[in-house]
């Protein structure tokens, strides 16, 4: 039987994140044992923000694939490959640049926020404007039914199936139900959204991420700098733990739902107050970690791994992404 296929992919921009961990990766992990998943490191889309200075991108890729491995990913059961060794993935947004409409891409809200909040790099360029729009070509180039995405990609994915419905409405298939996939979107459990540690969503840019390869020193810095609930000014006032950022990656962390519970119930009482709770993290976040970066070390023991998986991801890659390719230029009658 045919398996389904999935497919999603980081930008290399940096280490991994307890964002990433509890966000998508997660359904990563979940979805390698029963589809035929596509994994792929986004160096091109890293490129629309770090074009000035590509040095660390190539660090970055191979940092990349081995936290994936590290967290639990595994090459003999997915694809693991990098974008830019697929360039047909550029052939296949040229010809959706031809049916999407400028607005569509304007209106998406992540670029008008990340224009907003990104001050420090350039992105006025044209490829972080089509972003999304080469985000839907890696998504159809292996036709994929199904992409692990967080919340906030939503509308990315939302914008792909409406580039898919319109590309198969202006060059239809011969059966006429339309020659690319609609994809469907698998966002993280309910409660695996991560606050930073200033309260706002978990990220690189924000300059609030715990990262998975932290050492207790550092995890014990940032979590001790933590914003927990802005009400409780005083060890007697009661605290309020659903608004408390610590207490949400707490209940992330700790597989203890009697110690989650008691802190939530000596929080609401006031018997128990902010730094307490900050040193019970840390010692549980610590412990967390261990196995992650025990793993992560022995893989940075084994130079020029990273780019073998890559290269023979690329290799199971390219068959299926040609044979799509061929398709749409047969579909579009560039050849005839
Ligand atoms: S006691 Fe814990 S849950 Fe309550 S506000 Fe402080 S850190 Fe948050």
């Amino acid at each position: 039987m045919t398996r389904q296929r999935t497919l999603t992919g980081y930008r290399p921009t940096g280490k991994l994140h307890l964002g990433h961990w509890f966000g998508n990766l997660q359904n990563m992990l979940a979805l390698q044992e029963e589809y035929d998943a596509f994994y792929f490191v986004a160096d091109w889309h890293a490129m629309t923000s770090m074009w000035a200075d590509t040095t660390e991108i190539r660090r970055f890729t191979e940092e990349q694939v081995l936290d994936w491995i590290a967290a639990g990913l595994d090459p003999a059961k997915c694809t693991i490959y990098r974008q830019s060794d697929v360039p047909e993935v550029a052939e296949l947004a040229m010809y959706f640049t031809m049916v999407t409409p400028m607005s569509w891409l304007e209106r998406v809200p992540s670029y008008k926020e990340q224009r907003e909040q990104i001050t420090d790099r350039d992105l006025g360029n044209v490829g972080f404007f089509l972003y999304p729009l080469l985000q839907a070509a890696d998504i159809t180039i292996v036709r994929a039914d199904l992409v692990p995405v967080g919340e906030d990609q939503l509308p990315h994915l939302e914008l792909t199936r409406e580039i898919v419905r319109r590309f198969n409405t202006a060059f239809p298939s011969a059966d006429g139900k339309g020659y690319l996939v609609e994809p469907k979107g698998l966002t993280p459990k309910e409660g695996a959204r991560v606050p930073g540690t200033d309260g706002r969503k978990m990220s690189k840019s924000y300059g609030n991420a715990i990262f998975l390869d932290d050492s207790p020193e550092e995890i014990t810095a940032k979590v001790m700098s933590m914003i927990t609930d802005p009400a409780r000014k005083l060890k007697s006032d009661p605290g309020d733990p659903s608004i408390c950022p610590l207490h949400a990656i707490h209940k992330l962390v700790s597989s203890d739902t009697a110690d989650i519970a008691g802190w939530d119930a000596c929080c609401r009482s006031a018997e128990c107050g902010c730094v307490a709770h900050k040193r019970k993290l840390i010692e549980d976040l610590i412990a967390y970690l261990a196995p992650f970066q025990e793993r992560r070390a022995a893989l940075a023991m084994r130079p020029g791994y990273a780019w073998e998986v890559l290269s023979e991801g690329a290799a199971r890659a390219r068959p299926v992404i040609r044979g799509v390719v061929d398709t749409v230029r047969a579909l579009v009658k560039i050849d005839e």
